[in-house]
């Protein structure tokens, strides 16, 4: 198990040049050279099975979107402060796909920056500065994303933390009840302690709290909660969105809701750093009043037009079809590979993001973070890419790019089968 003498080099290259803030996967970092849809061609002349990135959303290196790029990129590329018609065509392509009351958006390069633009203008909207999250959500990078992402340790006084919904774990399965009384709670406590409520922010697929999409329409009791008390509900797609779990574009449409902000990046642009907010436009009509924004590459045009390229994959496609067919195909044999292991205990998700959780006892239902992560790192070594996620990483993280296909799926269920036996 060796790695080899250039990867070896390479990662001595990257420690020195990079510095010590960053990390890499695997016990066996995978050396990439090149991808094309659902696969990634290592410098070891290998062939890796993607079951992990949701980046290149409609499929790695697209030619669709590779052609959108270079064309834009040809003909003109600079701030958003000029007229163009890509910008705007994508703006209003994009906001086709949600429903009517969400009708402006600000672009952002990253999912970071969209958390970050919609705090400030929640905060401006409700004249508060409280804001609730989830207990191990990730929502950015920025001073202000980080202090409402907790699974980073974030902690602050105008921060309130919920425990997220745990179906598996829920005593009876009442998660919707559960998470509005909590929220509920921390809206009075942010009261009380004069920070007030601005708003709820949630990831609508609960991926750093370890995938929770069950049962659809939990969302609705906390919304009212949200509204009643004055606050603004802000949904993260970053991770749900673009049609990630299939039977809807949004993650939240799922839970038939409607936020009053929407923050997204990540598949956005498909690798182009593309992110947004979309929202109701009295509260932007609020902010601009006494806000000027600009991001100098925030929605420029060949980000717009790489953008606008994957919403016309996911229709040309029908990508989220196959999110819905191959996600089902991938659930059913993951649950029926998982039957015979006492150490899976729950499988679970929603299109093409699926989670396995491992557990020390079935009916302790204790995570065991050390077999989830040996089970990555030895499909790894079968050249499958995946990872952990929750809040105990002990929960198998698959999450594809759309275009995957039954053959994958089969062979990554008989490489994880293999990788059961063997741990
Ligand atoms: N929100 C969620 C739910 C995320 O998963 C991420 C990235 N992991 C972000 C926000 C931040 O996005 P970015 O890394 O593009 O800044």
């Amino acid at each position: 198990n060796e790695l080899d003498a250039p990867t070896k080099a390479l990662i001595a290259r990257r420690q020195r040049a990079l510095g010590a803030g960053y990390r890499l996967f695997y016990e066996r970092p995978v050396y990439a050279e090149r991808a094309e849809g659902i696969w990634l061609y290592g410098k070891d002349g290998e062939r890796y099975l993607d079951a992990y990135n949701n980046v290149p959303s409609v499929g790695h290196c697209h030619p669709r979107v590779v052609e959108a790029i270079a064309k834009q990129a040809a003909k003109l590329n600079t701030h958003t402060r000029y007229l163009f018609d890509v910008v705007i065509d994508y703006a209003e392509t994009l906001l086709a796909t949600f429903p009517p009351d969400l009708d402006n958006v600000m672009f952002t390069c990253s999912g970071s920056e969209a958390t970050d633009l919609a705090l400030r203008v929640a905060r401006d909207f409700t004249q508060a500065e409280g804001i609730i999250v989830t207990r191990h959500a990730y929502h950015g990078t920025t001073a202000a994303a980080a202090e409402v992402s907790p699974s980073r340790g974030a902690t602050s006084p105008r921060i309130r933390t919920v425990g997220a919904p745990d179906f598996y774990r829920s005593p009876d399965g009442n998660v919707g009840a559960q998470l509005a009384e909590e929220v509920a709670r921390a809206i009075d406590s942010l009261k009380k302690d004069g920070a007030g409520f601005a708003g709820l922010v949630l990831d609508t697929v609960f991926s750093s709290d370890g995938l929770c999409v069950e049962p659809a329409g939990f969302l609705r009791d906390v919304t009212d909660v949200v509204r009643a008390a004055g606050g603004l509900l802000i949904a993260d797609e970053v991770q749900g969105g673009f049609g990630r779990t299939g039977s809807h574009m949004w993650g939240f449409a799922r839970h038939g809701i409607v936020p009053d902000l929407v923050v997204m990046g990540k598949a956005m642009g498909n690798g182009m750093p593309i992110g947004g907010v979309v929202g109701k436009s009295h509260l932007f009509d609020k902010f601009g009043k006494s806000n000027r924004y600009f991001n100098t590459f925030a929605g420029n045009p060949v980000c717009c037009a790489a953008a606008l390229a994957v919403l016309e994959v996911i229709e040309s496609e029908q990508l989220m079809a196959n999110s819905v067919a191959v996600g089902n195909y991938l659930r059913t044999a993951l649950a029926d590979l998982a039957r015979p292991y006492p150490q899976i205990g729950d499988v679970r998700g929603a299109g093409l993001f699926a989670g396995v959780e491992f557990v020390k006892d079935q009916s302790t239902r204790q995570p065991n973070a050390a077999a989830a992560l040996a089970c990555v790192n030895a499909l790894r070594d079968k050249r499958i890419l995946i990872s952990t996620m929750g809040p105990y990483g002990s929960t198998l993280k698959i999450r594809p790019p759309l275009p995957f296909t039954r053959e994958a799926v089969d062979l990554l269920i008989k490489s994880l089968g293999e990788c059961l036996t063997q741990i």
